[in-house]
């Protein structure tokens, strides 16, 4: 009789991704870390929420050679602003408030509402979305880059360290640009090395995605390395039909299939 037991390596186990859904709602804006990896870096990255979990799990099976990994508890963490009624007459109402910021803020507001509905339709939990009324001083903050949503920081390290002592056979992913809550993990889940993974930006990327974190990523080393979304753009882009340019190498989409028979190149580099 053959024995029925896995090896611990076949463990039937699950991953488990925590997202810091402000952090990756920024680096996949127009100009930023991802878009910068595509013919239209101008654009917002078309992030594919499901492409990335699929990516994640084959990187994990990669890494740890245990092939029963699969998809377990999704969560963005996140907070959205929660526009009042009133909100089209803040610049009568109160001077500092120009009408044009009130119009930007519309938009952002929206986009980023637009990108966690495509985390929740790709079975992503909204248990840790915060919704925060927006004030006026929020509104100056947010102008000289000094707004901090620490909700999300701390949501993300207490949901994951839940996580990892919950299911220690699992794997616990933590999507975020900010290594100072690495300190945190440390401490409250000694064993993180063994089935924690970092999925983040590329430190070689020396841009804004990790200006503001004292700790590196690089100082807090996992059995699994880091998931970095720019060696697999590929991946988590959206769109049935993905090309690499012949010419400038940058990553493209088409609505229809580019015949096998021709060399794909992005729209610069078409005319
Ligand atoms: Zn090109």
């Amino acid at each position: 009789m053959w024995a029925l037991t896995l090896k611990k390596e076949e463990l039937l186990s699950k991953i488990n991704v925590f997202v810091d859904g402000s952090w990756l709602f920024k680096v996949c804006k127009a100009g930023s870390a991802l878009a910068k990896g595509t013919a239209s870096p101008t654009y917002p990255f078309p992030f594919d929420f499901s492409g990335f979990v699929s990516a994640l799990v084959d990187h994990v099976k990669a890494e740890t050679g245990n092939d029963q990994v699969s998809s377990g508890k999704l969560v963005l963490c996140t907070s959205i602003f929660d526009l009042p009624d009133d909100f089209n007459d803040w610049p009568t109402k109160i001077p500092e408030v120009l009408p044009d910021k009130v119009e930007l803020t519309k938009r952002v507001v929206h986009a980023k509402e637009t990108f966690s509905q495509k985390a929740k339709d790709a079975g992503f939990s909204d248990e840790a979305e915060f919704h925060v009324k927006m004030k006026p001083w929020i509104m100056s903050a947010l102008d000289n880059d000094s707004y901090q949503e620490k909700q999300v920081d701390t949501t993300l390290v207490a949901l994951l360290v839940k996580s990892a002592f919950d299911s220690p056979d699992d794997y616990h992913a933590v999507v975020s640009g900010d290594a100072d809550m690495l300190p945190a993990l440390r401490v409250a889940y000694p064993d993180y090395t063994k089935n924690v993974l970092v999925v983040t930006t590329h430190p070689d990327e020396l841009d804004s995605d990790h200006k503001h974190s004292s700790y590196s990523y690089l100082d807090y080393k996992c059995d699994i390395d880091p998931f970095y979304f720019q060696l697999n753009l590929e991946r988590v882009m959206e769109g049935n039909h993905k090309y690499r340019c012949h010419e400038c190498g940058k990553l493209f989409t088409t609505i229809n299939q580019i015949p096998g028979s021709s060399l794909p190149r992005c729209r610069a580099h078409r005319s």
